[in-house]
């Protein structure tokens, strides 16, 4: 086994993706309570005991809402840069070890290679993750407002990813959202449409990407049918059949995935 991949938890309530090399279990941001995660990490057949490491994209709180808490039960090191250290609410720390990476700079953590790469969004220093193990690569990329040169740069060699799917561009403006935060969520720092993502996904499929698996849907302003027909009419119509698609979601963990 290279990778093995499992999405615990995906949208504006709370966001966590447990991925296992051979040597290496850790924990891709832990937005959830920390119950919930030890409850979803042991329905997916694993155990927080057995823990490397927490790796944290950006400080809102969706992503972190338990990582102190995680990382002092467990003994977990906090893989973090320094703006989303510095820009984290003040309950979150301390942690049990806080490891700095450098965005844009790779680092070594077991035996996974992992490179954060910087993303546009209304964070202190928000990033997405090429994680790679053995020549395998996972690309994590959800919140960014939109897919700069350097997002698809990153992404265009990975066997798998988790690619941001946040919103319907006519159900986030005809939504209940006020104007302030539709031109938030909508912006180059604020989320991915479905559009974007399909453009992105194009334009970063490669033949060795086996799953692609989207994520941060939007509870009020899209819907998971939504995201599959507009992919499975674009896995028709584009030579991407052998490509497994999967809808991630807020309330049930999702498939694992081994590559
Ligand atoms: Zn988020
Ligand atoms: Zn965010």
């Amino acid at each position: 086994m290279a990778l093995r991949i499992q999405v615990l938890a995906s949208g504006s309530k709370g966001n966590c993706i447990w991925v296992c090399s051979t040597k290496t279990r850790i924990l891709i941001d832990t937005g959830l309570s920390g119950a919930e995660i030890t409850r979803r990490l042991k329905q997916a057949g694993g155990d927080p005991a057995m823990l490397d490491g927490i790796i944290v994209s950006h400080e809102h709180r969706d992503h972190v809402n338990s990582v102190g808490i995680m990382s002092r039960r467990y003994d977990l090191p906090v893989l973090i840069n320094e703006g989303t250290l510095g820009s984290l609410p003040p309950r979150i720390t301390p942690f049990a070890e806080t490891l700095i990476f450098k965005t844009g700079t790779t680092f070594k953590f077991g035996d996974l290679t992992i490179h954060p790469f910087s993303v546009p969004h209304d964070a202190s220093d928000p990033v997405g993750f090429i994680i790679e193990e053995n020549h395998t690569r996972l690309g994590i990329c959800t919140d960014l407002g939109m897919a700069t040169k350097l997002v698809v740069n990153y992404l265009s060699s990975c066997n798998a990813l988790i690619l941001e799917s946040n919103h319907d561009p006519d159900l986030l403006l005809n939504g209940p959202y006020p104007w302030d935060l539709k031109k938030r969520i909508s912006g180059k720092h604020g989320h991915l449409s479905n559009i974007d993502a399909l453009k992105l996904a194009a334009l970063t499929y490669n033949q060795n990407m086996k799953h692609l698996i989207l994520a941060h849907l939007s509870e009020t302003n899209n819907h998971p049918e939504i995201v599959e027909s507009l992919f499975d009419k674009a896995r028709l119509e584009n030579e991407w059949f052998t490509l497994k698609v999967e809808v991630s979601s807020q309330d049930t963990i999702g498939s694992p995935v081994t590559l």
